[in-house]
C-alpha cells in the first residue's frame, strides 16, 4: 500500500480546462471516494493518477515518488472499471491469472494465487465456469478477483458496481468495503451516488466543476459541510433550504414569515451577508404535535406521504419552497393534511446566499 499526494494538479484538453489545481492528500490503507454530478472530473483524475492521462501542470506522488512521468505499468496499481474486461473463452481461474501467465509466472505460482484470491472472493466453486456462466456479481467479482491478485500498491475503481441491479450493488458494496479492510491496500473508487460514497469511504473528495471543494470523513461533510452545494448533495432527502433577511432585534425573517433568533457568535457574519439561506435536514424537522415547542414552527398542508417501509417521507412546501421531512412508520399523517412543523435553532445551517459558503451552524453554540 502506498500514500498518493495530488499538489497543484492541473488538466486541460486543449482549451478546456477540466481539473483546477487539485490538491489532495490521501494516506496509506485508506478508502477514498471522490463523488460529485457528471462532467465535474472525477474520471479524469482517477486517470490522471492511474498514468492513462497525462498531466497539464502540477505534481502526483505515489508513496515517495513523483510519477508524473512514470508509465502505468509501473506505478504498482490495479483498475477495475464499470465495464470489467474479463475475457469470455476463458474460465475464471484463466481470467484471474492471466496476467501472472503473461509475465512468466509458473503453473504453481498461478494455482497457488489464484486460490488464494478465490477464497477470499468467494468464487472457489466457479473456478472451471466460463463467465457467461456467471451472474453479473459473480463477474464483477472475477474483475476484481484479476485486480486482487497482483496484489498492487493501489486499487483505483471507477463506477465497478454501475451495471448492476439495485439489490447486487448493495451486496457488492459490503463486499467491497469488507475485502479493502482485510487486504488494507490504498483505494480510490468514483461514484456519482453519494449513499455509495458515505457508506465506502474512510475520506470523501465532492467534486464539481474541476475542484475539490470538500475532502473529510463521511461524517465532517454531513455534519459540517462547508457549503451549500456539499451540503445538499449528501443526504437523502437532500437538506431543505429557505432565504432570510436580517430583522429588527437581532432577528432573522425567514421567507416563510417565521423568525430566527441570531446567536451573538453568528451577527457579525450576518451583518455581512447580502443575502442569507438557512438550511435544515428533513431528519432534523419536527413534524406534527412536538413541533410546536421547537423554536420556529408554523403549519403547511402535506402535498404528498412516500411510504419506505420504516419510515415515511412527507413533502410540503412552505412560501413555495419544497420541503421533505421524515415520520416515523405508522404516524397518522396523509397527503391533504394540515400539519405543525417546526424545527430548533441548533439544527440550522446558515449560508451566504451569493456564495453558497456555510457561515453557521448549530445556532444555539
Ligand atoms: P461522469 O460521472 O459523467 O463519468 P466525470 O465526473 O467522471 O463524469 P470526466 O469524465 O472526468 O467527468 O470529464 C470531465 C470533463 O472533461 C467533462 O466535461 C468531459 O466532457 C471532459 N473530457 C473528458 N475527457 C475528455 C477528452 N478526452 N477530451 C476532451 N474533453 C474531455
Amino acid at each position: 500500500m502506498s500514500s498518493i499526494k495530488c499538489k497543484k494538479i492541473n488538466k486541460s484538453f486543449g482549451d478546456i480546462q477540466v481539473l483546477n489545481d487539485i490538491d489532495l492528500d490521501i494516506n496509506m490503507g485508506e478508502f477514498i471516494v471522490f463523488v460529485g454530478p457528471s462532467g465535474c472530473g472525477k474520471t479524469t483524475l482517477l486517470r490522471l493518477i492511474s498514468g492513462l492521462e497525462d498531466i497539464s501542470s502540477g505534481d502526483l506522488f505515489i508513496g515517495d515518488t513523483r510519477v508524473n512521468d512514470v508509465s502505468p505499468k509501473h506505478r504498482d496499481i490495479a483498475m477495475v472499471f464499470q465495464n470489467y474486461a474479463i475475457y469470455p473463452h476463458m474460465s475464471v481461474a484463466e481470467n484471474i491469472s492471466f496476467g501472472m501467465k503473461v509475465r512468466g509466472n509458473s503453473k504453481a505460482e498461478r494455482k497457488a494465487a489464484v486460490d488464494e484470491v478465490a477464497a477470499i472472493l468467494g468464487l472457489e466453486h466457479l473456478l472451471d465456469r466460463k463467465p457467461k456462466q456467471l451472474s453479473g456479481g459473480q463477474r464483477q467479482r472475477v474483475a476484481m478477483g484479476r485486480a486482487i491478485v497482483r496484489r498492487p500498491s493501489v486499487f483505483l475503481m471507477d463506477e465497478p458496481l454501475s451495471n448492476l441491479d439495485a439489490k447486487l450493488r448493495n451486496q457488492m458494496r459490503v463486499e467491497i468495503k469488507n475485502l479493502q479492510r482485510r487486504l488494507q491496500t490504498t483505494t480510490i473508487y468514483v461514484t456519482h451516488d453519494q449513499v455509495e460514497a458515505m457508506t465506502l469511504a474512510d475520506k470523501i473528495a465532492i467534486m464539481k466543476d474541476g475542484e475539490i471543494l470538500q475532502f473529510g470523513t463521511p461524517d465532517e461533510l454531513y455534519s459540517r459541510p462547508t457549503n451549500k452545494f456539499v451540503a445538499s448533495f449528501l443526504g437523502t432527502p437532500q437538506m431543505n433550504f429557505l432565504k432570510a433577511e436580517p430583522a429588527a432585534k437581532g432577528k432573522l425573517l425567514l421567507e416563510n414569515g417565521c423568525t430566527l433568533k441570531i446567536p451573538p457568535a453568528y451577527k457579525s457574519a450576518v451583518e455581512n451577508l447580502d443575502n442569507i439561506e438557512i438550511g435544515i435536514r428533513p431528519e432534523s424537522l419536527r413534524i406534527g404535535k412536538q413541533a410546536k415547542s421547537s423554536t420556529v414552527n408554523w403549519q403547511s398542508t402535506v402535498d404528498l406521504c412516500e411510504a419506505l417501509g420504516s419510515e415515511t417521507i412527507v413533502h410540503f412546501e412552505t412560501a413555495e419552497q419544497a420541503f421533505q421531512g421524515k415520520i416515523s412508520r405508522g404516524a397518522d399523517i396523509s397527503e391533504g393534511d394540515m400539519i405543525n412543523v417546526g424545527f430548533d435553532a441548533a439544527d440550522v445551517y446558515l449560508f451566504c446566499g451569493s456564495t453558497g459558503e456555510c457561515v453557521g451552524h448549530a445556532l444555539n453554540g
